[in-house]
């Protein structure tokens, strides 16, 4: 018997799994593999637990009930962002119910998924699925997207549907933008304030590179749009920059970090090639150096499900049409194994990655139905 969906979310949220490229915050994940592992197991899911290429303590949970290769998979990540306890009310590892609010870290985003599941699973008799089941859990959504980039490479046929229950308030989610750091270092001479000719300044380079590079995010604006989006096109954000010591030397160094979201159909590969030479023609006529590379991880950007009939039976079924999103998901990867996929799930979006993040329990509830339904639909009726 499968715990009651209450208890799960506790148990789930109980354990650990904050992921994040500092290493002062990144912890395993390895606790909620295990429990979901377990539960899933319980339901008759055969259970493959999967370390991380080289990460021993991360790793995906791939669960998988009923055999075939046209069945649905139902996905999630394990891991959860950082969190400030000093603003939180209560502990964010303890489950606490305020006004019918679940409170917890990873409540929304996303332990309450794997509840959700399960309990729609197990309405099922595995003797009735026609299509598989899949259930996953990833490792290290949150920070580098290792988990799904490690089955991405795999490249294992898990399935021909996916929902990935992200938080949407149960509004499905069809695209998405990608998004990319790129660091553009302005290299010069350092030499005495008094003397401008005995060096060469970063800082002046690096605003030609400014200039051009607002320029050039213009032309980008004109040339890429979809309307879908609340912000129809790419974007460049200049977020950091940071050069120089003192304001009696000339700076030798200049660093820009720059975000950049594109939309789907956009190559990051071309996108860098072309801040490349933008770049490289801002400083044509300079004795300055400098050097354009990626830094962090990176996601890309979702185009949504080929599949009209897919899309059409998940809108139906959630009484709205798919929408395009803000934030980015694992969907690229899941579709690059082929899978048709949308994200689809209980709780807000605007409350993850926040103090006092909650889901209630009837989003939860509303999410085991939806689930159902989809199971019922893409592996008992027509698989
Ligand atoms: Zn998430």
């Amino acid at each position: 018997m499968l715990p009651p969906p209450l208890e799960m979310v506790r148990q789930l949220v109980a354990t650990p799994s904050v992921s994040s490229p500092d290493d002062r915050f990144d912890q395993s994940n390895r606790g909620v593999i295990d429990l979901v592992a377990e539960w899933a197991a319980e339901l008759g899911f055969a259970v493959r637990i999967e370390a991380l290429p080289g990460d021993p303590d991360k790793a995906n949970l791939v669960a998988t009930l009923g055999e075939g290769d046209d069945g649905l998979v139902l996905s999630g990540h394990t891991d959860t962002v950082p969190y400030n306890p000093e603003r939180w009310t209560d502990d964010p590892f303890v489950l606490t119910e305020r006004e019918g609010r679940l409170h917890g870290l990873g409540t929304a985003d996303m332990k309450g998924f794997f509840a959700a599941a399960l309990h729609a699973i197990a309405r099922f008799e595995p003797g009735q699925l026609r299509g598989p089941i899949t259930l996953l859990g990833t490792a290290d959504e949150e920070s580098t997207m290792g988990g799904a980039r490690a089955l991405a490479e795999k490249g294992e046929r898990l399935g021909r549907y996916a929902i990935i229950g992200e938080p949407t308030g149960l509004q499905p989610i069809r695209k998405h933008k990608g998004v990319f750091y790129v660091q553009v270092t302005v290299g010069g001479k350092a030499g005495h304030a008094s003397h401008p000719a005995l060096g060469v300044n970063a800082i002046d380079g690096q605003q030609l590179v400014l200039a051009a590079l607002q320029s050039w995010r213009d032309t980008i604006g004109e040339r890429y749009r979809d309307d879908d989006f609340e912000v129809p096109t790419p974007t460049l954000n200049f977020g950091r920059i940071t050069g120089g010591d003192s304001p009696n030397r000339i700076c030798d160094e200049c660093q820009l970090s720059l975000d950049i979201r594109l939309l789907p159909g956009m190559e990051r590969s071309a996108v860098v090639a072309e801040l490349r030479d933008v770049v490289a023609n801002a400083l044509d006529r300079g004795p300055w150096t400098f050097d354009v590379s990626a830094i962090g991880g990176h996601a890309d950007a979702f185009g949504g499900p080929s599949d009209a009939e897919f899309s059409s039976t998940v809108e139906t079924l959630c009484g709205c049409s798919a929408k395009a999103a803000m934030f980015g998901t694992e969907a690229p990867f899941l579709a690059e194994l082929g899978l048709q996929t949308l994200v689809l799930g209980a709780g807000d979006i605007a409350v993850a990655h926040q103090p006092d993040e909650y889901v209630t329990m009837a989003a939860i509830e509303r999410a085991t139905d939806v689930y159902a339904s989809l199971i019922q639909r893409f592996c008992i009726e027509s698989p």
